[in-house]
C-alpha cells in the first residue's frame, strides 16, 4: 500500500527557510554561551521557592491571577531600591522572559505597514520579533566602538518614521551602555514621530558605576518603556520572566494583545519568592563585573597573529572580543577543551560569558591554548 504525498503546507513564505532560533545546548563542562549567572540559586531559596509553588499548586484548578497584581507591585519594590525610582505597579508588566514582553511590544505598536528601528550589531532575537509581527525592519549601524551616534540616530528615526525604536543598553552581543544623552537625543527624535522608545535593560544590574538606568527618564517621557529580567542578575534564566517599567498608558497597550493568564500561578509564585531573596540572588553580581573587569584587562593584554587583541568595553556580564581571521576556528579550539562560549557578533569577533573564577580561569587556559597553536 502506499501512501499519498502528504500535501504541503501552507507555511508563510518568508518562513521557509528559517531555522528556529538559539545557541547550541551543549554538555560541556564549561559553559559561557548565553550570558546566565554560573551560581544556582542557595538552599534557602530553592526551600522557598518549592513552598510557594505548593501553596500555588492547591489552586490549580483557577487559572491565574490575569493581572498579577502582587508580582507588579513585588517588582516595582525591587526597582525602587535597585535604581531609586518610584513607580506605581500600573506602571510595570511582566511576561515568560524580555523576550515575550518584546513580543508584546511589537505586537502592541509594530504591525503591517510600521517599522521597527535598531542598530546593528545588537541582540539577533529582534529582526524576529518583527518578523512574526509583519513589522518592517530597520538597522542604522553603530559607530567602531559600538555605542551609537546620536545625531545618526536621530537622522535615521526621521528619515524612516519608525513606531518603535529598540535600543539594547548594555548591548548584547557588544556590552556597550548607552550614554543618557543619546537615549534622551533618540526619545526627543521620537516623540515627533511619534515612535516608542524601548530600552532593553537585560544586563542592567552589571552596568558600571556611574552608568544611570533609563528607568530615570520615564517621569518626562511617555512612550519610554524600560524592559528587564530575571534571567541574568537574578541567576533566574529558568524561571522565564521578563518585566517592563513604563507609563501606565504603554503598560495597558500590552494587556490587549497579551494571551489570557499568560503567566502560570506556579511562574507569579516562583518570580516573587525569588524577588524576596534578591539579596541572596543578587549577592554574586558585584563578584561577576569585578571578574568582567579582570576578563577585559586581561583580554587586551592576549596577542594573535602578532596582534593585540580588541576587546569591547563591558557593561554586561560577558565580553565581546576580536578580530580573529578565523573565528570559528578558535570557537572550535575552545570547544574541543570543554570550553563553550558564543560565536556571535560582527565578523571575527567572538562572545564570552562572565562565570565563577574557575571558569573564567578554563576560558583564558583553553583560549591560551588554542591562540598559540594558531601563532
Ligand atoms: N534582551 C537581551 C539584550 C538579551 O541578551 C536577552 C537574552 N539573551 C534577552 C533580552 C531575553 O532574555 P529573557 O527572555 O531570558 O528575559
Amino acid at each position: 500500500m502506499t501512501t499519498p504525498d502528504a500535501p504541503a503546507l501552507p507555511l508563510r513564505p518568508e518562513l521557509a527557510d528559517e531555522v528556529p532560533y538559539g545557541a547550541p545546548q551543549l554538555d560541556v563542562p564549561v559553559r559561557l554561551n548565553v550570558n546566565e549567572n554560573p551560581y544556582p540559586p542557595s538552599d534557602e531559596v530553592v526551600a522557598t521557592v518549592a513552598e510557594r509553588v505548593a501553596q500555588a499548586a492547591h489552586t490549580l484548578n483557577r487559572y491565574p491571577d490575569r493581572d498579577f497584581a502582587d508580582l507588579r507591585a513585588d517588582l516595582a519594590d525591587y526597582l525602587a531600591v535597585e535604581s531609586g525610582v518610584r513607580l506605581d505597579p500600573t506602571q510595570v508588566w511582566a511576561a515568560n522572559g524580555s523576550n515575550e514582553i518584546m513580543l508584546h511590544l511589537l505586537q502592541a505598536f509594530g504591525g503591517p505597514g510600521r517599522t521597527a528601528v535598531s542598530f546593528a550589531p545588537t541582540y539577533s532575537m529582534y529582526p524576529e520579533y518583527a518578523r512574526d509581527t509583519h513589522t518592517r525592519w530597520v538597522t542604522g549601524r553603530r559607530a567602531e566602538d559600538f555605542t551609537i551616534d546620536p545625531d545618526a540616530a536621530v537622522a535615521l528615526i526621521e528619515a524612516e518614521q519608525p513606531s518603535v525604536v529598540l535600543l539594547a543598553s548594555p548591548n548584547n552581543p557588544t556590552g556597550t551602555a548607552l550614554d543618557p544623552g543619546t537615549i534622551e537625543a533618540v526619545l526627543d527624535a521620537a516623540t515627533r514621530v511619534p515612535a516608542v522608545v524601548v530600552v532593553d535593560e537585560a544586563y542592567a544590574e552589571f552596568r558600571r558605576e556611574g552608568t544611570p538606568s533609563a528607568l530615570a527618564l520615564l517621569d518626562r517621557y511617555p512612550h519610554l518603556a524600560v524592559t528587564r529580567t530575571m534571567s541574568k542578575a537574578f541567576a533566574a534564566a529558568g524561571l522565564r520572566l521578563g518585566y517592563l517599567a513604563a507609563s501606565s498608558a504603554l503598560v495597558d497597550a500590552l494587556r490587549v494583545v497579551r494571551l489570557p493568564y499568560h503567566l502560570s500561578a506556579v511562574t507569579q509564585a516562583a518570580a516573587r519568592a525569588a524577588l524576596e531573596h534578591r539579596e541572596s540572588l543578587l549577592a554574586q553580581v558585584a563578584d561577576l563585573r569585578a571578574g568582567r573587569d579582570e576578563l577585559v584587562a586581561w583580554l587586551r593584554q592576549q596577542h594573535v597573529g602578532g596582534r593585540p587583541l580588541q576587546v569591547a568595553e563591558s557593561d554586561a556580564n560577558f565580553v565581546l572580543f576580536g578580530v580573529l581571521d578565523d573565528r570559528h576556528a578558535v570557537w572550535q579550539g575552545l570547544l574541543d577543551r570543554g570550553v563553550l562560549i558564543r560565536e556571535t557578533g560582527p565578523d571575527g569577533w567572538l562572545r564570552v560569558s562572565v562565570g565563577t573564577p574557575g571558569e573564567t580561569q578554563a576560558f583564558k587556559d583553553a583560549l591560551t591554548a588554542v591562540i598559540g597553536e594558531k601563532e
